[in-house]
């Protein structure tokens, strides 16, 4: 598995696996499965309510916790300096562990820079390995890193071949800030674009490869979440073909600067 260094050196496996909508009780199972099909990179949130589920699912696996980049995440209600440092300890808890490898604000809010400040604490304190932000524009960075003392080391956002976010990733580029993407299977809408289809068979991959593979080479880390035992070893297979300039310009087409889900300027949750 190809790995990417976070600007404090700590390596993270460009591909891992998201676990959102995954219900706790099935979630250990998920996890357990990827983690035997090679990934060793998971992804959860604190709203994902299922934290418990991938915690036992690590766990179960019986892969030593140092061998698994684990991430989750604030919550917009929890914003704030001692409801972070209070959510956090409630992430680690659920997720039976004593550290987290990346701990990320989930949406941009009022309270951001407390927030940032709770997490900046976590890491001194050797609690979080990494910290970062998710959903965060340009200027909601902007604002923050007028008062960080640390500056965010990924930025999670919704990216993928028909919303590339050129904009935010060369900020995030210019900053030593590595962007990851959610949505790379476009939370499922990929597997109808022609150009996708086109490519995938032109490789003799699936579609889905083709778009993991898309975000690779764009030096982006991806999380696809799938809940079948072939769909996670399918989407992790990605390792044996290339995208030449052709395909690459192809999936350029797709490029409609449209969001699936919420623009971060206009949340209400
Ligand atoms: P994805 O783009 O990963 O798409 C997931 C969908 O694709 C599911 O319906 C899944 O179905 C399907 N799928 C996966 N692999 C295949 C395959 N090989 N063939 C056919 N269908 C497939 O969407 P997500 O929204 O899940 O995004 C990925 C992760 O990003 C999340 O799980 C979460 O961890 C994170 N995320 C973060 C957000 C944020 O605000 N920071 C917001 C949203 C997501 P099935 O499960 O049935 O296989």
């Amino acid at each position: 598995m190809i790995s990417l260094k976070l600007s404090n050196g700590i390596e993270i496996p460009q591909i891992g696996f998201g676990t959102f909508k995954i219900p706790d009780d099935t979630a250990a199972e998920a996890v357990k499965t990827a983690l035997e099909a090679g990934y060793r990179h998971i992804d959860t949130a604190a709203i994902y309510r299922n934290e418990n589920g991938v915690g036992k699912g690590i766990k179960e696996s019986g892969i030593p916790r140092n061998e698994i980049f684990l991430t989750s995440k604030l919550w917009n209600d929890d914003q704030g300096y001692d409801t972070a440092l209070k959510a956090f300890d409630e992430s680690l808890k659920k997720l039976g562990t004593d550290y987290l490898d990346l701990y990320l604000i989930h949406w941009p809010k009022a309270k951001n820079k407390e927030s940032w400040k709770a997490l900046e604490k976590v890491y001194k304190d050797g609690r979080v390995k990494s910290i970062g932000v998710s959903n965060f524009k340009e200027h909601q960075l902007d604002d923050l890193l007028t008062e960080a003392e640390i500056i965010p080391m990924i930025n999670q956002v919704e990216l993928h071949p028909q919303f590339p976010q050129k904009e935010i990733r060369k900020y995030c580029m210019e900053k030593g800030i590595i962007v990851e993407a959610w949505a790379s299977l476009m939370q499922g809408q990929i597997f109808d674009k022609k150009i996708v289809i086109q490519i995938a068979e032109k490789h003799g991959k699936t579609v889905s490869q083709v778009g993991i593979r898309w975000a690779v080479q764009n030096g982006i880390v991806t999380i696809p979440k799938s809940t079948h035992i072939q769909r996670i070893k399918e989407n992790l297979n990605v390792f044996d073909f290339e995208l030449d300039q052709d395909d690459m310009l192809k999936m350029e087409e797709l490029n409609k600067g449209i969001r699936i889900g919420r623009d971060p300027d206009k949340i209400d949750f």
